[in-house]
């Protein structure tokens, strides 16, 4: 099997922010670009998405973990959407999509788009190709999918809009064990998550807990708080303690 490449599009949690205090760690917010073989996979669909490569006529599949705004608001945005005849599958609810897409909210549906779009609804396992995906429920309000995601002998977990659970969260260590790589929501500090509980989000320390555990290769963190600058970032980035973690870039390309 060749290698999945997995590109960082947008990392930002909860809502889209923009100047030059982001450029490192980038303002778009949740979308990442999986290359696994033939197939072209993104986990979801927030503002990041417009960043994009151009991937012409292939076929693609957009991977959401949930509703929330901020993983869906770049879908009509979506190079690909204006592309007569080009195949988009969506994995999402579909009613949850119809809902903001339509007026008086937004002047068209996503099915009206140029491309030849449809909607697949996210079974516990499902396939894409080669590329098999399991979803787990995740902590966080209103729900949202983990996704442990299997490409022959290689094994990426997408644990965005997770917030720990405070018992060891040994099922999401359960679904991490032995990955390649893991995407972890830690979109709080220690201090603020304690103003923050039950929002659905967690820190660097319960991730790393998490990856030590699970005898993971290497975890990136996810869902930035909008509140934090780069400045803040390549801070917090500096006191992570383990050389197997990081918080994502924005553009930043990993193979594995
Ligand atoms: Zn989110
Ligand atoms: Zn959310």
């Amino acid at each position: 099997m060749p290698d999945m490449k997995l590109t960082v599009l947008g990392a930002r949690g909860s809502i889209p922010v923009d100047g030059e205090k982001y450029n490192i760690f980038g303002g778009a917010t949740s979308s990442y670009m999986l290359k696994a073989g033939e197939e072209i996979i993104f986990l979801d669909a927030g503002n990041g998405i417009i960043n994009a490569p151009d991937t012409g006529n292939r076929p693609v599949s957009i991977v959401i973990s949930h509703s929330h705004l901020d993983h869906i608001l770049g879908l009509p945005f979506f190079g690909g959407m204006t592309i007569p005849g080009k195949k988009i599958n969506i994995y999402a609810r579909r009613e949850d999509v119809d809902k903001l897409y339509a007026p008086p909210l937004w002047p068209v549906s996503i099915s009206e788009y140029p491309a030849d779009v449809s909607f697949c609804d996210i079974k516990d396992v499902f396939n894409i190709g080669d590329v098999r995906f399991e979803a787990a429920a995740s902590n966080h309000p209103g729900g949202s999918n983990i996704y442990k995601i299997l490409y022959g002998a290689r094994k990426i977990v997408y644990a965005t809009d997770y917030e720990h659970d405070g018992s060891g969260d040994t099922e999401l260590t359960g679904l991490c064990r032995d990955a390649d790589l893991i995407l972890y929501d830690a979109q709080y500090t220690p201090e603020d998550y304690e103003r923050k509980k039950g929002f659905g989000h967690s820190t660097v320390e319960a991730g790393l807990s998490v990856l030590k555990e699970s005898h993971a290769r290497l975890m990136i963190f996810v869902h930035h708080d909008p509140n934090y600058d780069d400045c803040k970032l390549l801070a917090l980035d500096r006191e992570i303690a383990v050389p197997n973690a990081h918080y994502a870039r924005a553009g930043e390309v990993i193979t594995i």
